[in-house]
C-alpha cells in the first residue's frame, strides 16, 4: 500500500495539496488563442528502396508502391483544396529514409500534423481491415505484431544502435522505455486518427474497422506534432489485397484520409478544442484472437517498493482517459475513496526520486510513495 494517506496531519496536508493540484491542471489553449493554425503537413510514406515492406506473393504490388502511390494522391489533393497549406513528402520516390529521419523531416519544418501511410500484413490471411495508430503503450499482443514489424526496419538502418540509444525492436523489454514518453499532442492525434477511421467506415472501399489504436511506434516517437499512422488494409488477406490493386480504391482511400484531414484542420484553425472518447481506443478482438503471438512486456512486483503515484481520481479512469495523458502501464490501488495510479516500481527511494523530474514533465503534481 502507499504511505501517503497515512501517519502525520502534515503528510495528509500535502497528499491534498497534491491531489488538488492534480485535479486543477489547466484547460490546454486553444488553437485560436495562441493563433495556431495548420499550415504544413508531412505525408510520410512508409518503407522504400531496400525496404519493401509487406510483401504479397499472389500479387505484384509491395506495401512500399502502395503507400507511395496513396501519399501522392493525399498530398495532390491537399494542395488542390489548399494552396495555401504546404505538402512536404518524406520520400517522393522509392528511396529508403531512416525511421527517425522521417519524424525530424516533420520537425524540422514546424509541420502541424504528420500523417504516416502503410499497409499491413499478418500470418493469418483472415485478418482484415483498417486501423490508425497513435503513439503509446498498449499491451495488446496484435498492436506488438505490427509494431515490431513496422519498428524492425530499424534492422535495415546502418548504426542503428546508436540512432536509437540501443533499441532492440524484437526485444518486449525495448518497449518500456516508451512508457512514460512525452506526447503533447496525444488528444489531437487521437482526433485525427478518430476522423480517418471513420471515413474508412463510412465512405471507404475496405469498410471494417479494426479501429484507433496505440502503439510504441519508432516513426512517430520524437514528432512533435500530432502524428497518426495508417493501415490502410492488410496486404496479406485477398478481399483487402484486390481493393488495394485498384487505382480507383487507391483514390476513395487517399479521399477518405484526405476528408479527416479537412474536418481537422477546421478544428485545428478554430477552436482547436478535439475532444475523444476514449471508447474509439482498441479493436475488434475477434481478428486479434487470428493474430500472430507476440509477448507483451510485463514487469513482476513482489515485496516493499517505491512507484511514483501520478494521478488520483474519485473515479475509476478507463484506458486512454485524457487524465491518464497516454499512460497505459500503470497500477491503480482504490484508498480512502480514491483511486491512487502510479508508475515504476523502485527497489529505494532514492532510485525513484532520481525518475521522478522526469515524470513531472508529463504529471507536474506526481510523487514517490512507498508501497508495502
Ligand atoms: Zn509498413
Amino acid at each position: 500500500m502507499p504511505s501517503c494517506s497515512n501517519k502525520a496531519p502534515l503528510r495528509a496536508a500535502l497528499c491534498l495539496l497534491a491531489l488538488i493540484a492534480l485535479l486543477t491542471l489547466p484547460r490546454p489553449v486553444s488553437a485560436q488563442e495562441s493563433g495556431l493554425r495548420l499550415k504544413t503537413v508531412v505525408i510520410d510514406a512508409g518503407h522504400g528502396g531496400h525496404d519493401p515492406g509487406a510483401v504479397s506473393k499472389q500479387s505484384k504490388l509491395s506495401e512500399k508502391q502502395i503507400n507511395l502511390d496513396l501519399a501522392q494522391r493525399l498530398g495532390a489533393r491537399i494542395q488542390q483544396e489548399y494552396p495555401d497549406v504546404k505538402v512536404i513528402y518524406t520520400r517522393k520516390t522509392d528511396k529508403f529514409v531512416e525511421l527517425a529521419e522521417r519524424g525530424n523531416i516533420a520537425n524540422r519544418n514546424h509541420a502541424d500534423l504528420f500523417i504516416s501511410i502503410h499497409v499491413n500484413s499478418a500470418k493469418s490471411t483472415a485478418a482484415s481491415g483498417t486501423e490508425t495508430f497513435v503513439m503509446g503503450t498498449d499491451k495488446s499482443e496484435s498492436n506488438m505484431a505490427v509494431c515490431k514489424r513496422e519498428n524492425s526496419v530499424i534492422l535495415l538502418e546502418e548504426d542503428y544502435s546508436t540512432t536509437y540509444e540501443g533499441f532492440d525492436p524484437d526485444n518486449p523489454e525495448s518497449y518500456i522505455i516508451f512508457n512514460l514518453m512525452q506526447n503533447a499532442h496525444f488528444e489531437q492525434s487521437i482526433a485525427f486518427a478518430s476522423l480517418v477511421q471513420q471515413q474508412f467506415i463510412s465512405q471507404g472501399p475496405i469498410k471494417k474497422s479494426r479501429g484507433v489504436r496505440q502503439a510504441p511506434l519508432m516513426v512517430l516517437w520524437r514528432t512533435t506534432m500530432p502524428s497518426v499512422l495508417v493501415e490502410v488494409g492488410f496486404l496479406s488477406n485477398s478481399s483487402d489485397r484486390t481493393t488495394l490493386n485498384n487505382a480507383d480504391n487507391r483514390q476513395k482511400i487517399a479521399d477518405d484520409i484526405f476528408n479527416a484531414f479537412a474536418s481537422f484542420k477546421q478544428t485545428y484553425d478554430t477552436d482547436g478544442s478535439f475532444s475523444f472518447d476514449p471508447a474509439v481506443l482498441g479493436g475488434d478482438e475477434e481478428t486479434e484472437a487470428a493474430e500472430e503471438k507476440a509477448a507483451a512486456p510485463a514487469a513482476a512486483i513482489v515485496g516493499p517498493h517505491y512507484e511514483i503515484q501520478i494521478l488520483a481520481s474519485s473515479k475509476k479512469l478507463k484506458n486512454g482517459s485524457p487524465e491518464l495523458k497516454g499512460v497505459l502501464e500503470y497500477r491503480v490501488r482504490f484508498i480512502n475513496g480514491f483511486y491512487k495510479y502510479s508508475v515504476g516500481n523502485y527497489p529505494t527511494k532514492e532510485e525513484a526520486a532520481r525518475r521522478l523530474p522526469g515524470i513531472q514533465k508529463k504529471f507536474p503534481g506526481a510523487f514517490v510513495v512507498k508501497v508495502d
